[in-house]
């Protein structure tokens, strides 16, 4: 069993799903991010909150993963001021809903002052309604952006316990778990943060605090990341129990405190019947047989 917890899964297609639930993944967070585009009015993230508690969780319940997200307003946004403060307004009113594990993803892209401003905002917010952090760290001046999250977020009284720094590489990880954070590391194919060089983190540092991400999205990504740097750790001699810590274990702790994430919420589903419906709608189109668990006729096609 697996858990990804950073996956934008909105950009990701049903052959996705079918594939990660064949992979091992029960359970997945999908964190509040930006879409490639900026939004221009309020409604627009308030939809985008909707459909991340809503229609993405029951499309994933159809494929027999447990969808969990993040509420947040995400750096790059946070630099149109006007919009951000009405999204501050907004997020009150999502961050305690079912379902919602973390304020997140949140921090610093180009680190200017609006982004620092609604970066300690969302702070304060996640301490008064007690909910973990997910932090984006740059990817351009990583090492001083993350520095500075990490300085920041102790500015304002949040326990390291309750923060996971994601998107780490070597550059970062010691100073991350030096200062008592979870460290997560989003695995890029062909770039950046590779399943090999993850190997190598874990044969350095073991796996304490440390989780294994895909953040796959709309760009060149992998939403099988996760299961395939398991299966990598496995081949490189990596124990069992580390390999369970990183790709299992250390997010369903760090998350789990939000108090809206157990493991008996994957363990024992419910059956998969893709007849049901949200809204009047469901995730088959015409004439497709729909999968019902416990009625042998109804097995998918395999891709
Ligand atoms: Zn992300």
């Amino acid at each position: 069993m697996y858990i990804d917890p950073h996956i934008h899964v909105t950009s990701r297609t049903t052959d996705d799903y079918q594939a990660m639930q064949k992979a091992g993944i029960r359970a997945i967070i999908e964190p509040a991010f930006w879409l490639g585009q900026p939004r221009t009015k309020i409604g627009s993230f308030q939809d985008y909150f909707n459909s991340l508690i809503g229609w993405e969780r029951f499309r994933a319940s159809q494929f027999g993963i447990k969808h969990y997200c993040t509420i947040g307003l995400n750096s790059k946004e946070a630099n149109n001021e006007a919009l951000a403060e009405e999204v501050m307004e907004l997020l009150p009113l999502y961050v305690c809903k079912e379902g919602v594990v973390a304020i997140g993803e949140i921090g610093y892209d180009d680190q200017t002052k609006a982004e620092d401003k609604y970066y300690r905002l969302q702070l304060d917010l996640a301490k008064e309604v007690n909910q973990p952090v997910m932090i984006h760290t740059p990817h351009r001046d990583k090492k001083r952006g993350t520095t500075k999250s990490m300085d920041v977020s102790e500015e304002h009284g949040l326990d390291p316990s309750m923060v996971v720094v994601d998107h780490n590489n070597e550059e970062t990880v010691k100073e991350v778990l030096d200062r008592g954070y979870w460290a997560a590391f989003t695995i890029y194919p062909h770039t950046k943060m590779g399943s090999e060089r993850m190997v190598e983190i874990i044969r350095q540092y073991g796996a304490e605090r440390i989780i294994v991400d895909s953040a796959a999205d709309w760009g060149i990504s992998d939403p099988l990341a996760v299961p395939k740097t398991a299966k990598l750790m496995k081949e490189k001699g990596i124990s069992e129990e580390l390999i369970h810590l990183a790709c299992y274990q250390n997010a369903l702790s760090a998350y789990g405190q939000s108090g809206q994430m157990k493991e008996t919420d994957w363990l024992n589903p419910e059956p998969i019947d893709q007849r049901k419906k949200l809204s009047g709608n469901t995730i088959l189109r015409g004439g497709q047989t729909p999968q019902i668990d416990g009625d042998s006729s109804s097995d998918i096609v395999e891709n």
